[in-house]
């Protein structure tokens, strides 16, 4: 099979690409680098069992030549390339909003023309202020004032979900929606804001933990390769077309008590500072406080359990930390 995967450079994207090609599949990616990077894909390029059935692109999803060529060459379609990371949707807002939807809007055109079966993942943010659990793919959505410019991550990534069911049930093209909950796991940065990357980083650097807020928000975190897993059995299942799907894990756990567990793991001698969010992002900033999903329809579906827990993806974190400094001395 030949996939193209958008955004195959980024934390997920490279992930995806690598259970391809273990997979024996010819793999294609278009990234723009923006938030991605060449070390996510240089394993690939030169391990001589994958080098031949590899092709990276660094180019941009506005690049409509390259899509054109790529998506007809392409049996399935992954489109992960968007803007991420809440700090960098404040610093970057307008470009944000623009790849975010004209950018999937321009993907799913070119699937259309070639009737391609596409895969968009979306994000746990559009549910919005919830404070409920868990969150079902069915429920009321409700979110800030467009002068707050954290919705609009949310808002661009409803957009999205709403063209592609509006592609499906107007040109019949397969689209599959899904929204990813807080996924982690080796190779994400923390340089958009990304929690535990941050923390662990913070704590083999024995710096302050920085925890924004009261630290008593909450999160469910999903290790990369569960999420690779369903992503590439949502795709292999003809059920799954026309829908929306929660991708996330169950343990529930509060920032502050993260921030502790990765400071015990670490043997780190960091203490913990609580950060006000007007000093973290800007004037009043909004967290959402609880974010668990419900994965009922998931789990129906395609089986779906995630198998690593909490710990252990907080160890493989640290680990891969640990190796990449070592491998920088
Ligand atoms: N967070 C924090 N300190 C950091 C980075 C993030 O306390 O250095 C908090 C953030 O406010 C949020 C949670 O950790 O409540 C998860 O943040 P992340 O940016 O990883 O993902 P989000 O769920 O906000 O998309």
């Amino acid at each position: 099979m030949r996939v193209l995967i958008t955004g195959g450079a980024g934390f997920i994207g490279s992930h995806l690409a690598h259970a391809h090609l273990k997979r024996g599949d010819e793999v294609y990616i278009i990234d723009d680098l923006s938030t991605g990077s060449i070390d996510n894909i240089k394993e690939f390029q030169e391990n001589p069992k994958f080098s031949n059935r590899f092709f990276a692109h660094i180019d941009t999803i506005f690049n409509n030549n390259l899509l054109l060529e790529l998506a007809g060459t392409c049996d399935v379609i992954f489109h992960l390339a968007a803007a991420v990371g809440v700090r960098y949707i404040l610093n970057n807002p307008l470009e944000s909003i623009r790849t975010n939807i004209q950018g999937t809007e321009a993907v799913l055109n070119i699937c259309s023309k070639f009737k391609k079966k596409v895969l968009i993942t979306s994000s746990s943010e559009v549910y919005g202020k919830h404070l409920h659990a868990p969150l079902v793919e069915t429920d009321n959505i409700i979110y800030g004032p467009s002068i707050k410019s954290r919705w609009s991550y949310a808002a661009s990534k409803l957009m999205d979900e709403f063209t592609a069911l509006a592609y499906y049930r107007t040109k019949g093209l397969k689209t599959i929606v899904t929204r990813l909950f807080n996924t982690v796991g080796p190779k994400q940065t923390g340089a958009y804001g990304m929690v535990i990357p941050r923390f662990v980083n913070q704590a083999l650097n024995n710096e302050p933990l920085t925890v924004y807020g009261d630290g008593k928000q909450t999160r469910t975190f999903t290790y990369v390769k569960d999420v690779v897993w369903a992503l590439m059995n949502l795709m292999g299942n003809e059920n799954a077309v026309g829908e929306v799907f929660n991708v996330g894990g169950t343990e529930e756990i509060m920032i502050l008590e993260l921030a502790q567990k990765i400071i015990d793991k670490t043997n780190s001698k960091s203490q913990i500072n609580l950060i006000p969010y007007e000093e973290a992002f800007e004037k009043d900033f909004e967290d959402m406080q609880r974010r668990v999903p419900s994965i009922e329809k998931i789990k129906k579906i395609i089986n779906f359990e995630p198998k690593t827990s909490l710990d252990k993806i907080i160890d493989e974190v640290i680990s891969s930390s640990r190796k990449k400094r070592r491998d920088e001395v």
